[in-house]
């Protein structure tokens, strides 16, 4: 029997304001804890929250950015509950007035991991949002051998949930989901999502049904997956799992589980009956928010999106749209592109030189765009002197070497190691007249009709200028000249 999977997801995401997001300790991760506190985010009795005015801004832009509808009037609730990491036993979040509803994520094909690149059920597929809602992110546990320390550093930063609707059919489709989001919302510098900093946290909502049912199976969610490839690995586990149990004849029942990436299991946490009852009410310290000014303040901060990127790279640079799509999947490398494709005559090359050799020296040397040492006019200073053929271009990937180990200009080198080559015909055309004066056989055999001595007398102009000479001009004077 086939399975249909129906996943849903709920994404947390970081904003990156300076300071938390009703007070104003300042947002830092890594620092010593507990030093990034105030009685506002330690929920001391009497401390009254102020709304970050920039997190609000960065939420209306995302949803500006994903096509969202944002509200006219949005408000703040307390969502209630006890845990230690969350000094008032309650989380300022909203309930039935969040900032933004709708909206969508286009997904594209470089999006999914590579190994599911190739075949992808639906191409172009649009994954559509319910909702962007504004929260406090809560305290940092840490799980001692006897104890446990909470870090009040992480508490009060602003969050951003992100809720799709239940559209996402596979794990490769979720994995595309949250790359072509996390993308768009660095285009958007809302957020540095980085993982690693526990900035993008996941939840997942997966049920399973036989194909020819029409009712979705027991919804079960699966709690605070902190990376992408391991959303892939939960869900694909969970899929499995939720089908195994039904061949088995038995029912699934709605629960909570919990992700073990060390095992790559999911585990039971809590089931339906001992489900949280919120308790939602609005939050009486905070008024609600009227957005018209927040919208005309973000307009001008709605950058160009990856789609429109890659289809303005394919028509402006006739680039293909491979390659347009591997620029700008990375935004400092889509920067450093049209910085160094300005000038350039023919960018496509441009654009070569950065996915092949430029990449490989940077995946090699374990670096990224951001600490690459050539500037990218000095790229394209490079291409220029294999164009207009200064240099050969094997020459130029020695001078690259040199480039990207040192940061010295291609200019300068070329000079240094004296690897001009003898482009002026001129000068060439010397060399190849003492060539056919000294070689009078091959040069009878060539006009006998044996065109292989052309490259005998190629090779002679090439030693008689110790290398210098441009092998396609010499070629060419060459071929000239004996066929006069
Ligand atoms: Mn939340």
């Amino acid at each position: 029997m086939n399975y249909i999977a129906t996943i849903g997801l709920e994404v947390h995401v970081q904003l990156k304001t300076r300071s938390k997001m009703f007070c104003d300790s300042p947002v830092e991760f890594g620092s010593e804890p507990n030093t990034h506190t105030c009685p506002i985010c330690l929920g001391l009795p009497g401390a009254l929250p102020v709304m970050n005015q920039e997190a609000l801004r960065m939420t209306v832009l995302t949803g500006l950015m994903l096509g969202c509808d944002i509200a006219t009037v949005s408000k703040f609730d307390r969502k209630n509950y006890f845990y230690p990491d969350m000094p008032k036993n309650y989380q300022i979040s909203q309930y039935d007035m969040p900032l933004c509803t709708n909206g969508s994520v286009p997904l594209h094909d470089l999006a999914y991991p590579k190994d599911a690149q190739k075949n992808i059920a639906t191409p172009d597929k649009e994954v559509h949002l319910v909702r962007i809602h504004l929260e406090e992110d809560v305290a940092k546990s840490l799980h001692l051998e006897n104890s446990t320390g909470i870090d009040f550093n992480r508490a009060g930063t602003p969050l951003m949930e992100i809720v799709t609707q239940p559209e996402i059919n596979s794990p490769e489709e979720a994995f595309a989901f949250l790359t072509a989001l996390k993308q768009i919302l660095i285009y958007g510098a809302v957020s540095d999502v980085d993982m690693e900093k526990g900035q993008l946290r996941c939840d997942c909502n997966v049920s399973v049904r036989p194909e020819k049912e029409t009712e979705l199976g027991a919804k079960i969610e699966i709690k605070n997956m902190n990376s992408i490839s391991g959303v892939r690995r939960a869900l694909a586990y969970e899929i499995r799992r939720q089908i195994s149990v039904l061949e088995s004849g038995e029912q699934l029942e709605q629960e909570t589980r919990g992700w073990d990436d060390t095992a790559g299991e999911t585990f039971l946490m809590r089931t339906k009956e001992f489900a949280h009852d919120y308790r939602y009410f609005p939050d009486p310290d905070l008024v609600p928010v009227k957005t018209d000014v927040l919208v005309a303040d973000v307009r001008e901060r709605v950058p160009e999106l990856p789609k429109a990127k890659r289809a303005r790279f394919v028509e402006q640079y006739q680039v293909s749209s491979y390659d347009a799509a591997v620029l700008a999947n990375d935004l400092a490398l889509a920067k450093y592109f049209e910085m160094a494709a300005k000038g350039a005559k023919k960018p496509k090359n441009i654009a070569n030189w950065i996915l092949n050799d430029l990449q490989n020296a940077l995946s090699a040397a374990g670096k990224t765009i951001h600490d690459c040492l050539i500037p990218p006019e000095a790229l394209d200073e490079l291409v220029s002197l294999i164009e207009v053929g200064k240099i050969s271009g094997k020459q130029g990937k020695e001078v690259f070497a040199e480039m990207f180990a040192t940061g010295r200009n291609a200019a300068a080198i070329v000079k240094e190691k004296g690897i001009e080559q003898l482009s002026d015909s001129g000068s060439i055309e010397t060399l190849c007249d003492e060539v056919i004066k000294a070689n009078p056989k091959p040069v009878a055999d060539f006009k006998g009709g044996n065109v292989a001595s052309l490259n005998f007398l190629k090779g002679q102009v090439l030693k008689l200028s110790k290398g210098k000479a441009n092998p396609q001009v010499a070629g060419e004077i060459l071929e000239r000249k004996l066929k006069a």
